[in-house]
This record gives structure tokens, sequence and C-alpha cells, in this order.
């Protein structure tokens, strides 16, 4: 008989919520957790001995070797940096550091300090070389941050075990990065509730029906540090080197690969509305939603059929 086995978790720095429907749903939840800690100790910016960390540790020294799929998200990273010129950058590290330095002193960045953090931050830094497996940081003090595209690979594995292993409807929620595999075990679509910008968490402003589709959103409501009193969010414009500012609250990508949807909900966000509509439309995304400083919601077409507004807000197909 299939059962539903349901979990909360906190790993990669994140809360996970995973949903299995099944034969054996607890076994196939034990090895999507077991892979997901193995995601962490290769992706993570933090643990000492994570690949990530070594790549950077070695930046102006050597080449590192690293395992498939550390290669492979390096290699989608940087087609995405080159895809979004750059507002999806996965080599921001050292300017976010430099924020976060501010926000415990509570010290603005200098612009002096800014533009020579930025002459780390060229995306030419990083040299992959596929045949090797091995990749490079050619100047010491540049490095790698996965934190807008690691979650949302995170949850392509996930979905990709739960199907192997033989889940008939399952669904992840790695702090925000949304996939469902299937419907839900009634054949309705999985809800994806999308968090109102201002209002307290778990409130929504509308929500996407969603069927073996992942939703991710990017905003700047979320994280965020105080400096001088006023806000600064987590999401850097790398051609300015500051918290990137543009018309949107936030903007939410439905597309069938996660790691797709994390990058172009990051891009997108920096991009502000009209650039980031078109950036969307020149994508094998499904769509996304985006709301702008105005409080209003815009639509890409195709969207309306996955889409339900759930306050009175002034909509738009796009
Ligand atoms: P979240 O992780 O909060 O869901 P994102 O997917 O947008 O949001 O990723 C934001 C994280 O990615 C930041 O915390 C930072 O580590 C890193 N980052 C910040 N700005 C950028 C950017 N322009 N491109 C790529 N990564 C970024
Ligand atoms: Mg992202």
């Amino acid at each position: 008989m299939e059962t539903i086995f349901e979990a909360q978790d906190f790993i990669m720095n994140t809360g996970v919520e995973q949903k299995i429907f099944g034969h054996a749903p607890r076994a196939i939840y034990d090895v999507a957790v077991k892979n997901l800690h193995m995601l962490e100790r290769m992706m993570s910016f933090y643990l000492d001995e994570s690949e990530l960390t070594l790549l950077n540790r070695y930046a102006g020294k050597q080449a590192v070797p690293l395992s498939d799929e550390m290669m492979f998200v390096l290699g989608q990273a940087q087609k995405f940096t080159q895809l979004s010129e750059g507002a999806f950058h996965m080599l921001l590290a050292p300017i976010i550091q430099l924020w976060r330095r501010a926000g415990a002193k509570n010290i603005l960045p200098s612009h002096d300090e800014i533009n020579d953090t930025l002459t780390f931050c060229n995306s030419e830094n990083l040299l992959l070389d596929k045949v090797a497996s091995t990749a490079f940081l050619k100047k010491e003090g540049s490095m790698v941050d996965l934190g807008a595209i690691g979650k949302g690979f995170a949850a392509d594995v996930c979905c990709a075990l739960y199907q192997e292993l033989g889940a008939s409807s399952a669904f992840v929620n790695l702090g925000g990065n949304v996939k469902a595999l299937g419907n839900r075990p009634d054949r309705a679509p999985w809800v994806v509730g999308l968090q109102h910008p201002d209002k307290p968490k778990g409130t929504s402003y509308g929500a996407i029906l969603c069927t073996d589709q992942s939703v991710v959103t990017s905003g700047a409501y979320e994280r965020y540090q105080v400096i001088g009193g006023a806000k600064y969010h987590h999401i850097i414009n790398g051609k300015t080197g500051h918290p990137s500012e543009s018309d949107l609250k936030s903007v939410t990508v439905v597309s069938q690969s996660s790691m797709q949807a994390d990058a172009l909900s990051t891009a997108a966000f920096v991009m502000g509305l009209k650039k980031g509509v078109d950036f969307i439309y020149n994508t094998t995304c499904t769509g996304a939603v985006f709301f702008t400083v105005a409080n209003e919601v815009y639509l890409t077409k195709g969207m309306t059929r996955h889409f339900r507004l759930m306050e009175r807000f002034k909509c738009y197909e796009i």
C-alpha cells in the first residue's frame, strides 16, 4: 500500500521540507537526506573542507580536482552568468563578504573599497577544465559562491531520486526552492504559495499550481541587514557592487529545472521588470511572476493557467 512520509530538517543552512508518497517513502526520504548532506559537503561556502572551500582556498595557487557533480554545477553557474550578462554572478563572494563585514561594523563600505573588491569578481577568473575535471580561480582572493543556485540543484537531485526510487508523488521545499514530482497523492496539482513581500512569513499573495515543475522566488524582503538604520538586502548587483535596486520586490520563476529557476530568479530580480521579462522569454522556463515595488503583479504569457491570485492586486499579463 502507498503511504505518505513527511519530514522537516535543517540542511545546507536552510529548512528542508519533504513529502513523499509511495510504497516505502521513509526509505526514499533517508536516501534523499543522505544526498543532501553530500551536496552540503560539496557546495557549502562555510564548511572547512567542502569542495567549494578548497577551490576558493587555492585561488591564485593551483587547480583543484572536483567531483563530476561539482563540475556540472560550476559549468551551469558559468553558463547562467554569461546568459544573464552577470545579473546572476557566481563570483560575487568578495563583495558579499564586504557587505557582511559592513553590517557587523554598522559602517557602509566606501566607494574605493567596493571598486577594489569588484576587481576580484571578474567572471573570467574561473577556469574549468572538463577533461581533467579541475577548476582554477586565477586570482588570489577570488571566490565562488553558489548561494543562488545550489538549493535549486539540490531540489533537482531530490526529485530525480524520488522518481528513481519509485515514489509516485513527492514535494521538496529547500528554503523556498520548491520542486514537485507529479501531482499530490489526491491527483490535484501541488499548490505553492507565493510569499507577500511585505507581510508576515506565511502570508501568500498568490499561488502556483505545480505538476512536475519547480517554483523558486528571489526577493529583497527575507534576508537583509541594517546599516545606519537602512536595510541592505542580500542580492548584489555585480555592476555596482551594491545590493540590487530595481523596480521589483520579488520574482518567481517556474521551470522544470529547479537549478535554472534558482539562478534565473536571482538574475531577473537584479535586471528589473522590463529586462527581466524579456530575459525569461528567451529561456526554456515555463514562466515567471513579477511583484513590483508599486505592488503590481505581472505574469508572463502562459502563466495565468498555473497562477491563482489570493489578494486583490492589479495583475497584468506581460
Ligand atoms: P535565496 O538564497 O535567499 O533564496 P537567491 O537564490 O537569490 O536567494 O541567492 C542569494 C544568495 O546568492 C546570496 O545570499 C549570495 O550568497 C548570493 N548572491 C548575491 N547576489 C548574487 C548575484 N547577483 N548572483 C549570484 N549570486 C548572488
Ligand atoms: Mg537564486
